[in-house]
């Protein structure tokens, strides 16, 4: 069993795109890991490489740029970034170009022709900075404002957490347009990188994914024209809420990849290492704890491939996404734990790849949505 073996929703031409991004993982990702995970940020020039090999903004209609290919196309990069452990390291940042799904949606065909191909090309990189130093899983209780001025906004405010914020040229902010109306004064505005008033933090210091850089964003006074706003004043809050199932199906996408490498890369282990003059494949628990696993990516798997389906025909639902986030990257961090704790002392070792897919999972229960609000999500269908 492996992760590209037995898929009901991916088509020939997707299986084709996975081998295109392993390939370009193995030949630009994986040589510069290293360097990449200490600097805390990739190099500039690794987007214009998965831009030309034609991995970003997959889901782009080819009228601004893109390939105009299906989301599942989209996901298939989440899924394989995760299941390389180079790629666990380097995903959130590079995986910013779904944010593109926003341009997409509700930009006017000005903002499109402007921003898509270069986001597609790689000349371009992308931030969404929506949480707050007190305002996160509570996204309604954000406080930067944008407030009128003449045709312009002008932005005040603080965001934190935001990947790629160290590198990022344009930037979707989310702010309050009109502070008294809760979640309908909420909009979406775009900052360029270059505006006056707007700089930004070091990269932040994180347990895991260490190549995708976690930046403070700080806006003072920053002045945009207000056709800088994407979609209609005050529908911020929607946009974000119907974009986040996608994000959510990403996350999913990676937790299972990174569930199905950790799979792999234990079974190698226990086969190879021995104690008490046996391997350690061979104790009846290890197999148990396998099987178990096993089990999990079979399930796991069977729920995405419906839920991809569901994505191929346009369908991106709220209670789905958050079943597919929660239970995924839930199974992962099982699985992820239990082959480290089958590795033994070399599982907590960063040389071996176990160790860098056990902390980078860590954060898919928590961005994107926390596992809680995912439960909320889902409990306020019931
Ligand atoms: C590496 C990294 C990258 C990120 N990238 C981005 C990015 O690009 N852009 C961006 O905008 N944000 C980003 N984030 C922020 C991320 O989305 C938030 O951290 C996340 O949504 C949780 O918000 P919080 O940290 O404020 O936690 P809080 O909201 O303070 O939550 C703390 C705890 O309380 C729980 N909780 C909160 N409300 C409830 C409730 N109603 N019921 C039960 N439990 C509850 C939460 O589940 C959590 O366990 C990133 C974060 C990290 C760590």
């Amino acid at each position: 069993m492996s992760i590209d073996s037995h898929r009901t929703s991916y088509d020939e031409g997707h299986a084709l795109f996975r081998r295109v991004i392993r390939r370009f993982l193995n030949e630009h990702l994986v040589p510069n890991i290293e360097r990449w995970e200490e600097l805390g940020v990739p190099d500039r020039s690794f987007w214009r490489q998965a831009g030309a090999a034609g991995i970003l903004g997959v889901f782009v209609p080819e009228e601004y740029g893109g390939p105009g290919g299906d989301f599942l196309y989209r996901v298939l990069l989440a899924e394989e970034l995760g299941y390389c452990p180079a790629g666990s390291s380097v995903g959130g940042s590079l995986e910013i170009d779904q944010m593109a799904a926003y341009i997409l949606a509700v930009g006017t065909e000005e903002q499109k022709r402007k921003w898509l191909p270069a986001i597609v090309s790689g000349e371009v990189i992308l931030a969404i900075a929506m949480t707050e130093p007190n305002a996160g899983s509570d996204l309604q209780a954000i406080r930067t404002k944008a407030v009128h001025d003449g045709e312009d906004y002008i932005i005040n405010g603080t965001k934190t957490y935001i990947t790629s914020g160290a590198i990022a040229d344009l930037i979707l902010v989310a702010c309050k347009t009109d502070p008294t109306k809760g979640a309908a004064g909420i909009s979406m505005i775009m900052v360029e990188a270059d505006t006056v008033g707007f700089s930004r933090g070091k990269p932040l210091k994180k347990m895991g994914m260490k190549a995708s850089d976690t930046t403070e964003l700080f806006f003072v006074d920053v002045r945009v024209p207000r056709t800088n706003i994407l979609g209609e004043e005050g529908a911020g809050f929607k946009l974000m809420m119907s974009e986040l199932p996608k994000e959510r199906y990403n996350i999913a996408a990676r937790a299972l990849g990174t569930a199905y490498a950790a799979y792999e890369i234990t079974l190698g282990f226990v086969k190879d290492r021995t104690a008490f003059g046996k391997k350690i494949f061979d104790f009846q628990n290890t197999q148990f704890v396998l099987a178990d696993i096993k089990t999990d990516l079979a399930v796991g798997t069977a729920f995405f491939d419906s839920c991809l389906s569901e994505m191929a025909a346009g369908i991106f639902d709220n209670e789905r996404s958050a079943m597919a986030k929660l239970w995924l990257t839930e199974m992962e961090a099982r699985v992820v734990d239990q082959c480290v704790q089958l590795h033994g002392g070399a599982g907590y070792m960063d040389e071996y790849p176990i160790s860098k897919l056990y902390t980078a999972a860590r954060i898919h229960r928590i961005y994107g949505g926390t596992s809680e609000i995912m439960r909320m999500a889902i409990g306020r269908t019931l």
